[in-house]
């Protein structure tokens, strides 16, 4: 079998060092975020995050068995290890390769510590200063996650003026480009399950677009998120229908399996089409973007297998002439990751921020300002992530019943 362990006589002695425990936490923030915390007997601790949703935490505590030891400078060998040690658990893809991501990143954060350099720069290249932030919001209490599972409003939140007003809210903060999501409740009528939209259900969602255009003009990007509920022929017709609204994309439109019916949609029509936040490595992505069956791409790097793993899909879609819009709803944590991974990618247009509802997002981090200042992150210089955890805030946001810092 190919071997992917660490091999210690080989460490260059200037840089022999091993990681010593690996620990996780889950903040209960709008969405539950887990974060990965690894130490090293260099006494430089890195910090990562993985997306959401259970499972994490106990994954992040089986690795241990086989990274205590490793090298953590070895960054993509050591995710290589981790996928090749699960792989019998199904780790080629899903949750395994989740947690892998925030692991990932914890990595580079150590390496960048001890190398002196900010994760951009172990990426190789920084081609911007600041990243732009597009801004996912909601009218009224559009969506929510209870408990784990979708929580939607009552009909009333979802009026064309709700969408109008959250719009201007969000612009008024200096965002040059923002998200709502497009599925709606009213979409399951007459049937909850067969994914086909009525035409009262498509002309509601014209509405909504038309008077959010007439708030905020065209000069400010605007896309919408679907969350892959539709038929073809229905994610067809809505896209068709918001031709004239030139939108920055629409979202998610169909299940994410079916590669051959996400092309067949994205070749129907001019509104740009996105999609791949839940997609895993770039194995999953790769087909989309060679047949240009995508025309931006949203793998999510806390999710698809970290940093590194983002930076192989960014550059197939570079050679594709594919812009990449990472999907993020991370705290400071994995938002700080990706913006040094945008600040490294040549095709990058702008990044998801998905915490307007959380007023303690920013005290997440030791800091005096806020990270994100009229719709910008400015890249940082400091080694690693750049941004430390403020543990007594972490503390204070713990999930209830979850271990302690
Ligand atoms: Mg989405």
């Amino acid at each position: 079998m190919r071997d992917y362990s660490d091999h210690t006589d080989d460490r260059h002695p200037d840089r022999d060092v091993e990681i010593t425990e690996i620990n996780s936490y889950v903040i209960d923030g709008n969405f539950e975020w887990n974060l990965i915390e690894i130490e090293t007997d260099a006494g430089v601790t890195g910090i990562g995050e993985a997306y959401r949703g259970g499972g994490i935490p106990e994954l992040v505590a089986y690795t241990n068995r086989f990274l205590v030891g490793e090298n953590p400078l070895d960054v993509e060998r050591v995710v290589k290890r981790i996928i090749q040690e699960m792989s019998g658990h199904g780790g080629t893809t899903g949750k395994v390769v989740t947690a892998a991501s925030g692991i990932e990143i914890a990595l580079w954060d150590i390496a960048g510590k001890i190398l002196g350099l900010p994760v951009y720069q172990l990426l190789g290249s920084k081609y911007r200063d600041e990243i732009r932030i597009y801004c996912d919001t909601h009218a009224g209490e559009a969506y929510r996650v209870a408990d784990g599972a979708t929580a939607y409003a009552n009909d009333d939140a979802y009026s064309p003026e709700a969408y109008a007003d959250a719009a201007a809210e969000v612009t008024d903060m200096g965002f040059t480009a923002l998200k709502f999501d497009l599925d709606l409740p009213m979409d399951n009528t007459p049937d909850r399950t067969n994914g086909r939209l009525t035409n009262g259900a498509i002309e509601h969602k014209r509405e909504i677009v038309e008077t959010v255009r007439s708030e905020i003009g065209y000069d400010i990007d605007l896309a919408f998120d679907c969350h892959w509920e539709y038929s073809v022929e229905s994610a067809k017709r809505l896209a068709r229908e918001l031709e004239p609204f030139k939108l920055m994309w629409l979202e998610d439109l169909l299940p994410p399996e079916n590669l051959d019916a996400q092309k067949a949609v994205t070749a129907s029509t001019h509104t740009p089409i996105a999609t791949g936040e839940n997609r895993f490595r770039v194995h999953e992505l790769s087909d989309l973007l060679y047949d240009q069956g995508v025309d931006i791409i949203t793998p999510d790097p806390t999710t698809v297998g970290g940093l590194a793993e983002t930076m192989k899909i960014a550059s197939r879609a570079e050679e594709n002439y594919i812009p990449i819009s990472p999907h993020n709803v991370c705290s400071p944590i994995g938002t700080m990751a990706c913006v040094h991974l945008c600040a490294a990618l040549p095709n990058f247009d702008v990044l998801e921020y998905h915490a307007l509802e959380v007023d303690w997002w920013d005290d997440l981090v030791a800091q005096d300002d806020p990270l994100i200042q009229d719709g910008y992150i400015a890249v940082p210089e400091k080694p690693g992530l750049g941004v430390e955890l403020d543990e007594r805030v972490a503390s204070r946001h713990l999930l209830d019943g979850d271990a302690t810092l």
